[in-house]
């Protein structure tokens, strides 16, 4: 999966490929690669063929490319914090249905507000739990929903000047279902 290098290029981002992870700080020794390694093993701890558990998937890639918009296309950021917003502000219990289901709603909004981006919080200010430490530091699988779920509403946080343009897709992706 090399996507993610094409989509740096496309964004004007050069990506190191030794030390911390350029965007989040992970304790990494190669960079973004290691970071985004981490991230696809998906934390093993958790047991994602239980269905309860599929929100974590769901935490999981909304922290992560919230923390790494620069490796992602533009409208990632209103999925992705839409679908926090959804999650820890309206309670929605979030199911693999309802993803296709907000990226339609967005189609449709982004043909509206073709102009509107959401302005990244600052490289490394993302949140201070990252990919390394939920792999360092979960030991069993009850500790590693913690992290995660903390992560998850820490990046959640870190994008809070944009929560009320999430709002707004909140209410109208719920008014439309
Ligand atoms: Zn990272």
């Amino acid at each position: 999966m090399q996507d993610y290098i094409d989509l740096a290029v496309k964004n004007g981002v050069t990506l190191f490929d030794s030390g911390q992870c350029q965007f989040c700080g992970a304790n990494t020794k190669r960079g973004i690669h290691e970071c985004l390694e981490i991230f696809n093993l998906g934390f093993q701890e958790i047991d994602f063929s239980n269905i309860e558990n599929h929100i974590y998937r769901f935490l999981i890639v909304d922290a992560h490319t919230l923390q790494h918009p620069e490796i992602h296309g533009r409208w990632n950021n209103h999925f992705h914090l839409s679908r926090l917003h959804l999650i820890f502000k309206y309670g929605i219990n979030w199911t693999y249905k309802l993803s296709p289901k907000l990226s339609d709603y967005l189609n449709v909004y982004k043909a509206l507000k073709q102009n509107e981006f959401l302005t990244p919080p600052e490289i490394l200010k993302r949140g201070t739990i990252t990919t390394t430490d939920i792999k360092e530091k979960s030991t069993n699988q009850k500790s590693c929903k913690e992290l995660i779920r903390k992560w998850a509403m820490e990046v959640y946080e870190k994008w809070n000047i944009h929560h009320s343009i999430v709002d707004e897709i909140a209410k109208g992706f719920l008014n439309r279902k």
